[in-house]
């Protein structure tokens, strides 16, 4: 791809993560034999504040974002998140979350209270023995269950439901889960297994190619591929034929799509990631706390933006030599 291509690419997608903290973890994200006891997560002075971060915001508005995704490791565990959302709920932009779903029951009402409509929740099976060794937890998926039915009822609809698939842990769940998300209250996506971070010990071998996700499903219940909605979405989206609902698949390893990504990530500590497989993430945590300017920040942003050069999913396999690079659980997804 030449670099004018993607110069082309307009800034859209905002992801922000406010907390490098997780109560999960899950082993394509945080396995518990890196994110242990004495893992050191970042300390509070170094997260950025809601004020720093509805700043950004409001500077990001400005130069075309038009949807944010609050994101981490896990939101939710955000002291007073809801306090965040109501912060940034007034600029009229498409705010979203993404959550693993374990405090939702408590959250979900003064979520949807202080002006998040949209919501995204990560469950990987239903099976308990399933839930509890990808995701490596103590508790019952019931748990989330629990959350996902309290978000319902307080007024969250569709309900995005995020299912990463890995190869002999949780592909036998594929199947249960479209059935028991199909309906109109759900819009189910499947997503690739990916090489994010240095410690999933990802291998290929443990992808489920999204085309096999997809013949799975055909061969159980009837499904009419729809057509994208815009350039650059990312899932292949299926309509089930009886019955409300939609299904996706998100082929980031199989079909990358670097070409029309319009994403930005500033990860808790208020670094800007060009790509989810980025290694260097610039400050801008220090420009916020040093200028009033907001003129100089959206600057230094755009200038970010306009020279990145990032379509690692389009080059995968072809680096002789791994290059570190951040962890999932800092700029979240
Ligand atoms: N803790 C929240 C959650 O799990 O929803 C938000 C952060 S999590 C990093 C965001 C999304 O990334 C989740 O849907 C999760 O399933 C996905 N994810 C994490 N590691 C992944 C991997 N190695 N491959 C594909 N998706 C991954
Ligand atoms: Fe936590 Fe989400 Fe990562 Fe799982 S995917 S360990 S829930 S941040
Ligand atoms: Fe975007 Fe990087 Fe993913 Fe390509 S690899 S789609 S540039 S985040």
């Amino acid at each position: 791809m030449a670099v004018h291509d993607l110069l082309d690419r307009p800034l859209r997608d905002l992801r922000v993560s406010v907390t490098d903290r997780c109560n999960f973890r899950c082993t394509y994200c945080m396995p518990k034999e890196v994110f242990g006891k004495s893992f050191r997560f970042l300390p509070r002075e170094e997260l950025l504040s809601f004020e720093e971060i509805a700043r950004l915001a409001r500077i990001m508005t400005g130069l075309g974002v038009e949807k944010i995704r609050l994101t981490g490791g896990e939101p939710l565990l955000r002291r007073d998140l809801e306090k965040l959302v109501a912060m940034l709920a007034p600029l009229g932009l498409d705010l979203t979350l993404t959550t693993n779903g374990s405090l939702l029951a408590e959250k979900a009402h003064a979520l949807h209270a202080a002006g998040l409509r949209r919501l995204t929740v990560s469950l990987d099976s239903l099976d308990d023995e399933t839930f509890r060794t990808m995701n490596d937890v103590e508790f019952p998926v019931a748990q989330v269950l629990d959350g996902v039915e309290a978000a319902l009822a307080a007024g969250f609809t569709p309900i995005k439901i995020n299912m990463v698939v890995k190869r002999d842990v949780n592909e036998r769940s594929i199947v249960g889960m479209a059935r028991h998300f199909s309906g109109r209250d759900f819009n189910l996506r499947f997503i690739e297994f990916m090489d994010v971070g240095n410690t999933n010990g990802w291998r290929m071998a443990d992808v489920v190619p999204a085309a096999e996700i997809i013949e799975t499903l055909a061969t159980e219940m009837p499904l009419q591929p729809l057509a994208a909605r815009y350039r650059g979405e990312v899932a292949r989206r299926f309509r089930h034929q009886n019955g409300g609902g939609e299904i996706g698949v998100i082929a980031s390893v199989t079909q990358p799509f670097c070409r029309d990504c319009t994403r930005l990530r500033v990860s808790s500590d208020g670094r800007l990631y060009t790509c989810l497989f980025a290694g260097h993430g610039h400050d801008l945590r220090s420009l916020l706390r040093s200028t009033s300017e907001d003129d100089m920040i959206a600057e230094e942003i755009r200038a970010v933006w306009q020279n990145r050069e990032d379509r690692f999913s389009e080059l995968r396999g072809l680096q002789t030599t791994p290059q570190p690079k951040v962890e999932m659980s800092r700029i979240g997804g």
